[in-house]
């Protein structure tokens, strides 16, 4: 794991002096060897880079950006769960990821709510409201746990009747996927009574790896259902040919493009920014070169909204 900048300039060869870094930002860097090995040596604007250097524009601040961009902590009943959508509830499991993504929504959550210790009441919540077929696994990044942790978990979850699906939203595998890799885990999946579905988040064709490719394969095997989704990012992936070749190659590695995601107005990630218009361009231009089950779903988040916008064609 990568977590000083001396280390990552080195392996990157290029002079910190020559990047706008911000040395004490409060969200430091941290980067898996596996996706920093996928960063192009040389190049300052590598769009793998973009997504994990504390930059000093980060600084800036917004009044459009906030801290809760998302509103998370109004929909939050108890600590670590999360109630936004009638029949799913998200838990919280994790406070850590594998890798600091700049532009991330929860950048600034207060994570001291994911603790084990909360667990329990988040479950009997779950059991109480019958409404509630699915759970969603999040953090932070749930797959950062230890597989007895999640197993654990997962076997308490499956014992409520009225739960059918469980869904994983996790990074891990695509920017660490030997940590992703648990055969304990995957055997337990694999038999479980749930429908699994595997979200992964992955934003550029070159953060796909053969590595990648072994841990997807191995998870087809248990029957979990892999799906995509992604940031859509200025300078990283805000271009047709760039989002072509990801759903391609999402495709070549048995995942399908789920969601695209317009930047959630987080403090610190306005840089970041591709507006509804851009977004909408691009999404019709996506829809001339890919098949229907190529393109994903170009999404936003209101806050307090009962579920998320589709964003329409440009036209
Ligand atoms: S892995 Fe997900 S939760 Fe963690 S920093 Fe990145 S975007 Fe945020």
């Amino acid at each position: 794991m990568i977590q000083s900048i001396a280390e990552l300039c080195e392996l990157i060869q290029i002079p910190a002096s020559a990047l706008n870094l911000d040395k004490n930002s409060s969200f430091s860097l941290k980067v898996p060897q596996h996706f920093a090995k996928q960063i192009e040596a040389k190049n300052p604007q590598d769009p793998l880079l973009l997504q994990i250097l504390p930059d000093l524009v980060e600084q800036q601040q917004n009044i459009a950006f906030s801290l809760d961009p998302v509103g998370d902590l109004k929909a939050n009943p108890i600590d670590s769960l999360l109630h936004k959508y009638y029949g799913r509830v998200l838990l919280i499991i994790s406070p850590k990821c594998d890798i600091h993504c700049r532009y991330c929504f929860r950048r600034h959550f207060p994570y001291e709510q994911a603790k084990k210790t909360h667990w329990q009441e988040a479950l009997d919540y779950i059991e109480q409201d019958k409404t509630i077929s699915e759970v969603i696994f999040s953090g932070g990044d749930p797959l950062s746990l230890s597989e007895n942790i999640l197993i654990d978990l997962i076997q308490k979850i499956a014992k409520i009747p009225h739960i059918t699906t469980l869904r994983i939203h996790s990074r891990t595998p695509v920017v660490m996927p030997t940590k992703a890799d648990k055969t304990k885990l995957l055997e337990v999946l694999k038999y479980s009574r749930l429908n699994i579905v595997l979200v992964v988040h992955c934003n550029h064709p070159n953060e796909l790896t053969k590595d990648t490719l072994i841990l997807f394969n191995k998870y087809k095997q248990a029957n979990i259902t892999l799906l995509n989704q992604s940031v859509l990012l200025k300078n990283v992936n805000d271009s047709a040919k760039t989002l072509e070749q990801l759903s391609k190659k999402l495709f070549s590695q048995g995942v399908l493009p789920y969601y695209c995601h317009l930047l959630d107005k987080v403090s610190g990630a306005k840089h970041f920014l591709v507006n509804d218009h851009q977004g909408g361009v691009l999404l019709e231009e996506l829809r001339k070169r890919l098949p229907g089950y190529l393109v994903p779903k170009f999404m936003t988040e209101i806050a307090g909204e009962p579920y998320k916008t589709q964003l329409k064609d440009f036209k």
